[in-house]
């Protein structure tokens, strides 16, 4: 397994392994870039088939951090963490404790956070080892769970999009089709209907769809029917790779703009987005009200009004995106990347103007 000349590897300054043979715990830690502050992104726990699909893991998504947070304007580098096995069989305290040790071996370049397979109560116990864990803070609005913050940040996000494309400010009479009511999907819904809109949702667990019918007024459509709508924007929050040649050749929308992580199945269906005159707004800046939600957490001094006014920035941050591909006639997804790297310095400008100057 190769590590400098992974295809993942872009610069990542640091990717640490560590085994702890009583209590079972394999991981790896990834620290992308720290040019704006310590690394920080969420702990992942996955029965990952062989050590070359979590490093391949654990490298795309802490390069991620590094973006997502840059773009959401917060002092944090981009870092992420896996945790090799089953989270429903093999997660037990002692391993939890002895992933806090690894962690703390960082010395503060690394901060956690819950991620799939982790919960908030897991960031309790690694937190008795280290205190570099966010996501535990009792003073935030929801016991540490992101979820909310994230749904929040991606129905400003969604408005930005709306307002672009159609120029309507008010969602009323909006049709949107969202992909996924969990934790995420359904509070978005929640927030669109409030605003007028019109739901069509799909999810693969009965009752996640049957409390957007029941709570919502949502129509519930088939999982694959999805693509084939004729709504007007499409709200993706269950998995990535959903963006494809055979989904984006069927759907009907005019903007796409959802919580998913990693929407994009290939870089290069950005392009096909833009040429069928579909407006994107790319995942890691729309879903970035959790990060932000959480940086205030490890603030320690976490003011509920304070994270909504850092979260409503994720609006004017969208627009920018969507003007400057209309400026420049790039995809919205290639100008993100652009404007996030301008930000935390690619190419590690940051450190060379500091080591000239
Ligand atoms: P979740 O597991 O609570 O919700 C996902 C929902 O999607 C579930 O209800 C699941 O049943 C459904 N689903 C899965 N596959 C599906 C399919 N093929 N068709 C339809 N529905 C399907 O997760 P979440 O926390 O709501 O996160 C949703 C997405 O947003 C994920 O991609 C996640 O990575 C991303 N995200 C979440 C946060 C956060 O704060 N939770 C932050 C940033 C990004």
């Amino acid at each position: 397994m190769s590590i400098f000349s992974h295809p993942a590897y872009d610069k990542h300054e640091q990717v640490a392994f560590y085994q702890d043979a009583k209590s079972g715990l394999k991981a790896i830690i990834a620290v992308h870039n720290t040019n704006l502050g310590p690394s920080l992104g969420g702990c992942r726990m996955w029965p990952y088939a062989d050590d070359g699909e979590a490093l391949n893991d654990v490298l795309r998504l802490s390069r991620g951090m590094t973006y997502k947070s840059a773009m959401a304007g917060l002092k944090l580098g981009g870092g992420k963490s896996v945790i090799i096995g089953d989270p429903r069989k093999e997660k037990s305290p002692e391993l939890l404790r002895a992933m806090g040790d690894f962690i703390n071996t960082l010395g503060g370049r690394y901060i956690t956070a819950e991620d799939s397979g982790t919960s908030v109560e897991d960031m309790h116990v690694i937190g008795e080892r280290t205190k570099f864990v966010s996501g535990v803070i009792e003073g935030s609005e929801h016991g540490g769970d992101p979820s909310p913050s994230t749904a929040y940040g991606v129905f400003v996000g969604l408005k930005a999009a709306a307002e672009h494309r159609w120029g309507k400010t008010d969602l009323s009479g909006l049709k949107v089709s969202l992909q996924g009511v969990g934790n995420v999907g359904f509070r978005l819904a929640k927030l669109l209907k409030e605003a007028g809109a019109e739901l069509f949702v799909t999810d693969i667990f009965q009752d996640n769809i049957d409390r957007a019918v029941n709570e919502l007024g949502a129509t519930a459509v088939g999982a694959d029917e999805i693509f084939d709508l004729d709504v007007d924007l499409f709200a993706p929050c269950a998995m990535g790779a959903i963006l494809n040649d055979d989904t984006i050749a069927r759907l009907k929308v005019g903007a796409i703009a959802g919580a998913a992580n990693n929407q994009l199945a290939e870089e290069r269906h950005a392009a096909v987005l833009r040429e069928k005159g579909i407006l994107y707004a790319p995942d890691y800046v729309i879903n970035a009200g959790g990060i932000i939600d959480v940086y205030y957490q490890q603030q320690g001094d976490y003011k509920p009004a304070q994270v909504k006014e850092h979260i409503d920035t994720i609006g004017s941050t969208m627009q920018e995106v969507f003007q400057r591909a209309d400026e420049t006639g790039e995809t919205t997804a290639h100008v993100a990347d652009r404007v996030a790297e301008e930000r935390f310095g690619h190419e590690d400008t940051l450190k060379n103007d500091t080591a000239a100057a």
